[in-house]
């Protein structure tokens, strides 16, 4: 027998099956973790399993030369998985296999953690044997307490006892006396039980819950939306939903946003499902990760939480997937191979046979329109649980503000209604958006927002070069001295930070206790669960933060949500802006009211009609998606195109733009010729132009930006895309190739 092995070396060179030969005596099977021979000196190289054959083309070929772990590490099915990947995305056959392992698997840097144990040996009688150890004393005493203790136990309990009795040990066994075992223990993290009645469902949930159920046994790959406000009760329904899976015999993965895998969630899961539960997020250590990896692989562990690359977990009957919040730009992936978790769970569930549910109180425009057109199948949940109402939300114009000579962080209403939740002894998030921070041009006189004359997208400030750019098509525009629009002096770059916000708080409520939350006080590793928890426990009135205090949480104190600058992600030079700008608001909002207190939400704003900030102020998702809906599609913006970015960089700055501009001339007729005549309006846009960032570490930046018309011909589009890279790489240092890139700016 062959075998075909991928070896683990991230290299376009090597990216392809090598053939080895499986000598008798090793059992391998595909999936297997090995060391073969590679190269010139034959070095021992790991590789993965990933077929086998009866025959091989030529003869010289070598072995296998180890297993590396007893089982197999990549199910088949992860394996048809990668190679889907490695299409979809553009990637190494290698990463993609890379991601269904622990890291630290490779290279063996992470080891099972045995633990010796020790039991009186068989047949031998406690008391004779006390009896003739009488001239032994240590030995006697560590003897008896482990007959006293009946069972295995472990030496660091003994040790716990009388340090230092491990040579006493030693001995007894030595002499018969003890018998010695030596178990795998499983490091697992810190679980807390959050204890959460079980909730009899209301009729939606149900609905809800039965729709899932049904899919998740007919196993035809189906996806479902759940559409349910802020405190609907979704996550009741995938308790349930899981509940039901788990009675059909099958197992489940749900995926969380990374910032609300907190302590909290895992205890409403872990309360209900209870060892059946494995966590995998970034916040374990490699041993963890590792052991709760291998629970899942062998099947101890039927439920796995855990944030984006949770989706590749090795659940072998895996029979459902849950995605949380699946509007999240956390379920992309930054780096090689940029994945989208919703993507890759839709493709695995399809494989499997089995129903993926995609759950949000503000769906992605993608997955709504998906729905809208049957592809998915919709459930709603339109009201919150047990009667209780939706915050209500003001706006406040901050230009009026201005005009009566308030030009502090709070205006008057916001002031007033924080002073009012204090006074009633309840809590307040004050949220501010650090995104989009001094990085587009406003005038806060009259809210006007400098925007680029071809692309419809705000101008962004550059501090270096002290003027605007268009980060799509790489215009440039000066700073304005004056508002084009209104003539006053007031426009400028925009940004608050939220140090600013928190001096704000104390010069109007001296007496109040405050919790700052953003990327600079949360360095410190487990700062984020213990900030929480502290606002959880009333030590503070007042939380805030950026966007992390925006996700999940539920504190029952929380009556007034402030949000100091609604707009400022409004103009991010992205076409996404609006979208995010939504989702953000609402579940910012989200937050207030959600226990028997009702909730209020203030949005200030310098564009209150702006139909964004209306539909957040309604509460309106559906009117908001009819709206943003139309408005992609006049520009042809995704979900109607596809953008494609290539980026090159080079430490010498001419090789850069040389590169990229000869690629892009190649490229365009190579395409143009692939689309042919029928598909000639399909190339919206190839543009090269310096990137937004031109220089990082020591590299020159130039990058083409390709917008594709999303048709029948789209696929084959990509693949034209990414033969012509393959074949040119080398044109300059650096090249990567993005479809669907997060950041394009
Ligand atoms: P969502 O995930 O949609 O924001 P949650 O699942 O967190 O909502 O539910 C909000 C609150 O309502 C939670 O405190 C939850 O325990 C409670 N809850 C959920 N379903 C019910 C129900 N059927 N009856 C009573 N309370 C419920
Ligand atoms: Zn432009």
């Amino acid at each position: 027998m062959f075998a075909e092995v991928i070896v683990d070396i991230a290299h376009t060179a090597v990216d392809r099956r090598f053939t080895y030969r499986i000598p008798e005596a090793l059992p391998v099977s595909v999936g297997h973790h090995v060391l073969v021979p590679f190269g010139q000196g034959s070095h021992l190289k790991e590789g993965f399993v990933v077929a086998l054959k009866e025959t091989a083309d030529y003869p010289e070929i070598k072995d296998i030369q180890k297993i590396v772990e007893r089982y197999p590490v990549l199910l088949p099915e992860q394996i048809a998985l990668a190679e889907w990947m490695k299409d979809s995305y553009h990637c190494l056959f290698v990463d993609a296999l890379r991601l269904m392992i622990p890291a630290q698997m490779r290279g063996m840097r992470v080891r099972e953690k045995k633990v010796r144990t020790v039991a009186v040996a068989d047949g031998v009688d406690p008391n004779a044997a006390a009896d003739a150890l009488k001239s032994a004393p240590v030995q006697k005493r560590v003897f008896e307490l482990v007959a006293k203790i009946g069972a295995e136990a472990s030496l660091p309990d003994l040790n716990a006892f009388y340090p230092g009795c491990t040579p006493a040990v030693n001995a007894l066994i030595k002499k018969g006396y003890l018998a010695e075992q030596s178990e795998t223990v499983f490091r697992r993290p810190d679980k807390l039980r959050l204890h959460t009645p079980e909730h009899t469902l209301t009729d939606a949930q149900t609905r809800a819950a039965d729709a899932i159920r049904a899919a998740t046994e007919r196993g035809e790959g189906d996806v479902l939306l759940l559409h349910g406000v802020t405190g609907s009760g979704k996550t009741e329904v995938y308790l349930k939903a899981i509940a039901d899976c788990l009675a059909l015999g099958r197992q489940a993965i749900v995926l969380v946003p990374e910032i609300s895998l907190t302590p909290q969630t895992v205890g409403r899961f872990t309360d209900r499902f209870g060892d059946r539960i494995a966590v995998l997020h970034s916040r374990l250590s490699a041993g963890e990760r590792f052991d709760e990896w291998r629970r899942i692989r062998l099947g101890l562990a039927d439920i796995v939480i855990g944030a984006r690359s949770a989706v590749f977990a090795p659940v072998e009957k895996l029979g459902l997937i849950i995605i949380d919040e699946e509007h999240e730009s956390s379920y992309q992936s930054e780096s090689q191979p940029r994945y989208l978790a919703v993507e890759v769970a839709a493709k695995r569930i399809r494989t499997v046979g089995g129903a993926l549910v995609l759950g949000s109180a503000t769906p992605s425009l993608m997955s709504y329109s998906r729905a809208l057109s049957g592809k998915y199948t919709l459930l709603e949940l339109p009201d919150r649980v047990a009667g209780r109402p939706l915050p209500t939300v003001e706006t406040v114009n901050m230009r009026d503000e201005l005009l009566m000579g308030n030009n502090s962080i709070f205006s008057d209403k916001l002031a007033e209604r924080l002073s009012e939740c204090l006074a009633a002894g309840q809590q307040a998030m004050l949220f501010i958006n650090r995104r989009g921070y001094a990085t587009f041009v406003s005038c806060r006189s009259c809210g006007f927002v400098l925007k680029c004359d071809n692309c419809d997208i705000s101008m962004t400030y550059h501090k270096t070069e002290s003027r605007t750019r268009c980060h799509y098509c790489g215009a440039v525009k000066p700073l304005p001295k004056e508002c084009p629009n209104c003539k006053k002096p007031f426009i400028k770059q925009f940004g608050i930070g939220t140090e600013q916000v928190e001096e704000a708080v104390h010069k109007l409520f001296p007496a109040v206790r405050t919790l700052r939350m953003d990327t600079d006080t949360m360095r410190e590793k487990g700062s984020y669960e213990k900030l929480l928890s502290a606002f959880h426990r009333g030590e503070a009135q007042v939380l805030i933060g950026t966007q992390m205090i925006a996700k999940g949480h539920d504190f029952p104190n929380v009556t007034l949500v402030g949000v100091v600058a609604a707009d400022t992600t409004l103009n991010l030079p992205d076409y996404r802006a609006p979208e995010r700008t939504f989702q953000l608001l609402t579940q910012v909002a989200g937050r207030a009211g959600r226990d028997n207190l009702p909730g209020r939400v203030v949005l200030q704003t310098y564009e209150p009609n702006h139909p964004i900030i209306r539909f957040a102020r309604a509460q309106d998702y559906v009117g908001f998606y009819h709206y943003e809906i139309m408005e992609r599609k006049k520009l042809l913006y995704p979900p109607f195109s596809l953008f494609i970015r290539v980026v090159f960089a080079d430490r010498d700055g001419q090789n850069a733009e040389r590169g990229c501009l000869a690629y892009a001339k190649a490229l365009e007729a190579e395409l143009r010729s692939a689309l042919g005549e029928e598909g000639k309006q399909d190339l919206l846009l190839l543009v090269a132009a310096e990137a937004p960032i031109a220089r990082i570490s020591g590299y020159t930046r130039y990058q083409i930006l390709i917008k594709l018309l999303r048709t029948k011909r789209l696929r084959n589009a990509i693949r034209t895309v990414s033969a012509f890279h393959d074949a040119h790489l080398g044109a300059c240092a650096e090249m990567q190739l993005e479809i669907n890139p997060q950041e394009m700016f």
